[in-house]
């Protein structure tokens, strides 16, 4: 993890992402409420999110399993009415930790986490709310169900498992301009009827707003640089 120094910038750029969503939105004349704020902490201790809880934010992301389990618990106790997101990619082994863990899990992209996840659930008694991951830009190495292939893996986790399904999520290719991503997931969300869109990070989140983002996914732009 991290050693941070300083925390006190955290709660001033807090204020200027929630100034920026309320901005777009009012661009685009949507009701900044209709935009759900997940601040992504992975990487930084308990210690640096913490000003973020205390300026009444509740949903947080994480990308690996390990590291919630470390940093959240003792969160939670204090905090019980967290929404934990999972937002990196999640092996078939931890799906019993992640519905143990999460509360909600963006990155469902494959059959084998789509059955050790519906397994995990019943076992559990409960479903974390769950998106599935889009690779928009159909990059090898990057997780994701591929777009031609998203409406039949969609379909698959609803007749086959049983599984209610949010939305879909999405992770730009770095280097390309990322709004004709956005709004490929949108179209497929669209044709699948999905309503949650969850797109955009630091550097683009203003841009997926207009395209109908329902969840944006903002870490350095509030915990600083990893
Ligand atoms: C790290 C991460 C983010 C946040 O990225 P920033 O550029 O720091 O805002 C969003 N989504 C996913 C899937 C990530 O892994």
């Amino acid at each position: 993890m991290v050693d941070i120094v300083s925390d006190a910038g955290v709660a001033p750029r807090l204020a200027a992402v929630r100034a920026r969503i309320a901005l777009a939105c009012r661009d685009c004349g949507r009701d900044p409420a209709s935009v759900t704020l997940v601040c992504v902490s992975k990487t930084f201790p308990a210690a640096h999110v913490l000003p973020a809880l205390e300026a009444g934010e509740r949903i947080f992301g994480e990308n690996r399993v390990q590291e919630a389990e470390a940093k959240w618990p003792a969160l939670r106790e204090r905090f019980p009415d967290l929404d934990l997101h999972l937002i990196g990619p999640l092996q078939s082994n931890k799906a019993h930790d992640a519905v143990a863990c999460f509360d909600t899990i963006e990155t469902v992209d494959r059959p084998k986490i789509v059955r050790a996840l519906a397994d995990a659930a019943a076992k559990a008694g409960r479903c974390p709310t769950l998106f599935v991951q889009v690779n928009t830009g159909a990059e090898p190495q990057k997780a994701g169900v591929l777009p031609q292939e998203a409406d039949a893996f969609i379909a698959s986790c609803r007749t086959e498992h049983g599984l209610p399904l949010a939305g879909l999520m999405c992770i730009p290719p770095v280097d390309d301009q990322a709004s004709p991503h956005f709004a490929l997931l949108a179209a497929i969300a669209a044709r699948n009827g999905l309503s949650a869109l969850s797109m955009g990070m630091s550097a683009d989140y203003p841009l997926a707003i207009p395209l109908g983002a329902t969840h944006v996914r903002v870490g350095s732009a509030i915990f600083g640089e990893r």
